[in-house]
């Protein structure tokens, strides 16, 4: 509150020394203080209702401010708080047209210290922004959503297009220290999976030096695929905080790829030893929905949840099993690649046993359930939600001294 009233007599006292005269602050504070907290005139109202009374005492006419010199000071993106009623310039970097119908445009403005998200609401009969412009926004209010601020654009924001040909550089955050927020990174891609869902463009693993971070981009955004190994710069990406977990969420960020830079990355791998106690439903050979994007593995009689019957469908080898290192029972995927040495079958010969044998897809289950079930494994991967998703598995043999181990850890635990 107080350098607000401090802002405001700063005005004044500047408009006054445009008029030739010199401003007493003591009479200014009074007067404003008096104006705005007794008779709660507007603060832009009480500053022209001052000047205009001091230059008639004085028998000058008030000359006509330009409208830079009532501008608020500006304040910079980096320093807003929930609740600021803010004024400040910046430069558009994506937007969104009419995402509802409260809502006139979405999208993400920056200046030299930050980039934060933006709404238009439909009631300001504000017209949106275009991309790459520069704009100076009087009197925006500053909201948080998800530990995420935004900025407001309401009825009483005034919005006036500026010419600047500043580009804004955003600066690098370290992926160990990302708060929610607009926020910019470079890194490398140290994991990609099947995307879960059809919305789903790419999901993957992205690090630094500093840390490591999920990141997801979404079909309806037409973002670049990101190559595993290869490093690049995101520049604007959304880190999104759920269940007090960050992701970064890249389908509007701005995606250039560094060819020329080394990282050395955390790699977040981790490895477990134990015996596999059971092989899930769904594992050995299956059957996925061809539609693009889609690849949900379908029921025996070719159905996909989403896309009903699928009678072109294409075949893959996977293993879910829960192994158990003695403490924690762990849900593991093995995937194709790594199937095919473990169950030491390619995936057309599983294939042609498939297509040939009384039993069909089930006679793969018969042949690798032996191969898996009780034996002892030692499995590199990365955990992804509730599953632990193998990088490299290698069958342990058993010695005597891990079996003292782990009977004497059943032994404690019984
Ligand atoms: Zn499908």
């Amino acid at each position: 509150m107080e350098i607000y009233i401090m802002s405001s007599i700063e005005t004044i006292s500047l408009q006054i020394s445009n008029n030739g005269l010199t401003p007493n602050i003591e009479r200014i504070t009074r007067d404003y203080t008096r104006l705005t907290h007794e008779f709660g005139v507007p603060d832009k109202e009480a500053i022209k209702v001052i000047v205009t009374d001091i230059c008639k005492e004085n028998n000058i006419t008030p000359k006509k401010v330009k409208p830079e010199a009532q501008i608020t000071p500006t304040s910079k993106l980096i320093n807003t708080k929930p609740n600021d009623w803010i004024t400040f310039e910046g430069k558009v970097i994506s937007v969104s047209d009419n995402p509802s119908k409260t809502v006139t445009q979405m999208g993400i403005i920056a200046d030299d210290s930050a980039a934060i998200k933006y709404i238009i609401f439909s009631k300001s009969e504000l017209p949106p922004l275009e991309k790459e412009s520069w704009y100076k926004i009087e009197s925006a209010v500053v909201d948080e959503f998800r530990g995420q601020k935004n900025i407001k654009i309401h009825k009483g924001t005034t919005i006036t297009k500026t010419e600047s040909d500043t580009s804004v550089m955003p600066k690098l955050c370290e992926i160990g220290s990302i708060e929610p927020g607009i926020t910019s990174v470079q890194g490398k891609i140290t994991q990609l999976w099947e995307p879960f869902s059809d919305k789903i463009h790419q999901t993957g693993l992205i690090a630094d030096e500093s840390g490591i971070i999920k990141f997801v981009s979404w079909k309806s955004s037409n973002q670049i695929p990101l190559e595993l190994h290869k490093v690049y710069t995101l520049y604007f990406t959304n880190a999104d905080s759920w269940n007090g977990k960050i992701s970064l969420n890249i389908s509007d960020a701005l995606v250039i790829e560094n060819d020329d830079v080394t990282l050395d990355v955390m790699n977040g791998e981790k490895t477990i030893s134990g015996c596999i106690v059971h092989i899930q439903s769904g594992s050995g050979l299956i059957k996925r929905c061809p539609v693009e994007g889609c690849n949900r593995p379908l029921t025996r009689q070719n159905f996909c949840n989403i896309h009903e019957l699928q009678p072109k469908y294409k075949y893959d080898l996977r293993l879910r099993a829960i192994l158990d290192d003695g403490h924690t029972a762990h849900n593991v995927l093995i995937q194709c690649e790594l199937c095919e040495k473990l169950f030491d079958m390619t995936l057309d010969k599983a294939i042609d046993i498939a297509e040939s044998q009384p039993l069909g897809m089930s006679e793969i289950e018969v042949i690798i359930t032996p191969k898996i079930i009780g034996q002892y494994f030692t499995i590199s991967g990365r955990s992804f939600e509730d599953m632990f998703i193998a990088n490299s598995i290698e069958n342990t043999p058993l010695d005597t001294t891990k079996l003292v181990t782990i009977i004497n850890s059943f032994g404690v635990d019984a």
